[in-house]
């Protein structure tokens, strides 16, 4: 049980990325590098949704071939998770050979097992959205997220009997000991899910008769899988569906699915619904994070005010991004990031507390330490520190990413408060041995600081590393302190280093 599975939703590539996927991406894999820190095994994937009537339309207005236009976003993604230092195990594209083939083995299964039946649909469908909507969705008539009107669309298509499985869902979400039982948080959305189960649940169609752009399905080649059917399995062909089998077997079920609320009922019970069907184990647990509006508007095309990942690197670097993203507010609650609060927040608690701290405490192993990191043995403020630090373990856990970049900025403010009543400028005049016992201890608990920032900081952690004269893989140490932080020390007498401020001010 050491291995974790994580997954982003796969993105649509009917446009370039932008903070909101950046946003749960960047989430994901602070859980990826901080599983990875504690010994786990991390299969951490990504990847872009690549078919249906939108992708056409969209690769038509650009006169470009479907799959061409597709290579070009999709390309544009994998280059904004470079930049900002996503540590993906995989990259999944739904117009690849094998994840086409493992639609098309589960969806075959799924119409052997007798719970794929045709029928004539007619509905409104949001071309938008890509899903159809009842009259109580739509608001005044209008799609709720796009507020434009729907398409009467009627087809004769395939179903699944999702009505057939709202029991078992149920109780597979609200009994601990059923054996496909699975988590939704935060408990407000699980809530949703479950009062929406005990209502009518209606089948929902899979297939469509109309659209050239998706993957055929195996029984009936005039119709195409449904995009929402075609996107689920990522999961699954991902890791090697259906032909590896013992590569499936080592990662599945998905230790967590990860996403924005919007999209939580095709993962609480479509897609459970459809493994259940086949017999496959379900998700162990799915989250869903809130919205977030820009300056107050929700971000949009039309309002001009799309925030791309590369503009929030380009003006804070590669670490302030993340902490911005995932200080501002819960992981899972609503919220709005405006510049002004951005700048505020990166000049507040990354120049002048984290940033600030690193190198004033350098700078004084440098003056009073003849530039080496000093011996000594005290461990008070180091202790407390790791006290500051430890709840971040389980915040993490939690998905409480806010709290623990609080507690962190708590543990940096706990060594600047150290220093400041130390004071070892004026320390030093009488006792050059009580300053290096002073920087012993901040320079210990400084590492301390390093290991916890290693997720969240994946460019500044490493040079914090370095700056204090560490020669051996961070890492590994990292992971050997996990496994037992009594071992935290720092050997004595390293050179420290010096470089351009970590995180310069605004
Ligand atoms: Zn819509």
């Amino acid at each position: 049980m050491n291995k974790f599975f994580l997954t982003t939703p796969i993105y649509y590539v009917n446009d370039v990325p932008h903070i909101g996927h950046a946003y749960t991406t960047v989430a994901c894999d602070v859980l990826a590098r901080w599983y990875r820190l504690q010994g786990r095994e991390v299969f951490f994937l990504t990847g872009t949704d690549e078919h249906g009537t939108k992708i056409a339309r969209a690769a038509a207005a650009h006169n470009k071939d479907p799959q061409a236009y597709c290579d070009e976003i999709s390309a544009q993604y994998q280059q904004s998770w470079k930049e900002l230092s996503i540590s993906n195990d995989a990259f999944i594209r739904t117009t690849s050979p094998a994840h086409i083939r493992a639609v098309q083995h589960l969806l075959k299964l799924l119409w052997d097992k007798g719970v794929i039946f045709q029928g004539r649909y007619q509905g409104k469908y949001c071309v938008q959205c890509e899903r159809f909507y009842t009259d109580e969705e739509l608001i005044g008539g209008l799609c709720p997220d796009h507020r434009i009107p729907p398409e009467v669309q009627s087809e004769d298509n395939y179903f699944l009997r999702l009505s057939h499985f709202k029991d078992d869902l149920l109780n597979a979400i609200t009994q601990e000991d059923h054996p496909n039982h699975f988590k939704i948080y935060p408990l407000e959305r699980r809530n949703e899910v479950i009062g929406k189960l005990k209502q009518d649940v209606n089948d929902v169609s899979i297939s469509r008769a109309t659209l050239a752009w998706g993957i055929p399905l195996p029984w009936d080649r005039s119709q195409t899988t449904y995009v929402w059917v075609d996107a689920l399995v990522n999961y699954l062909s991902a890791i090697g569906y259906p032909d590896d089998k013992p590569r499936v077997d080592q990662w599945w079920p998905a230790d967590l699915h990860l996403m924005a609320k919007d999209i939580l009922w095709f993962h609480t019970v479509i897609w459970p619904a459809m493994l259940m069907a086949v017999g496959l184990p379900v998700p162990k647990k799915v989250f869903a994070h809130g919205f977030f509006t820009v300056n107050g508007q929700k971000m949009s095309k039309n309002m001009g005010n799309v925030v791309r990942p590369g503009e929030l690197v380009k003006e804070y670097g590669i670490d302030g991004a993340r902490y911005l993203m995932l200080s501002a507010f819960p992981f899972g609650a609503d919220g709005d990031f405006t510049a002004d609060t951005m700048k505020t927040t990166y000049n507040a608690a990354l120049a002048n507390k984290l940033g600030n701290l690193i190198s004033r405490a350098l700078n004084m192993v440098d003056k009073y330490c003849e530039g080496k990191v000093p011996t000594g043995t005290g461990r008070t403020l180091a202790q407390a520190v790791l006290e500051d630090l430890k709840p971040i373990e389980v915040q993490l856990d939690h998905l409480q990413f806010h709290l623990a970049l609080g507690a962190l900025m708590a543990a940096a403010d706990r060594v600047n408060g150290f220093i400041e009543n130390k004071a070892p400028w004026k320390l030093a005049k009488e006792s050059p041995e009580a300053v290096k016992e002073v920087l012993w201890e901040v320079s210990l608990s400084l590492k301390a600081i390093v290991f916890y920032m290693i997720p969240f900081f994946p460019e500044t952690a490493p040079l914090v590393w370095q700056r204090l004269g560490q020669t051996d893989d961070m890492k590994a140490r990292a992971r050997a302190f996990f496994d037992k932080p009594s071992s935290l020390d720092l050997p004595a007498g390293q050179a420290i280093q010096h470089g351009v401020p970590l995180f310069p001010r605004k």
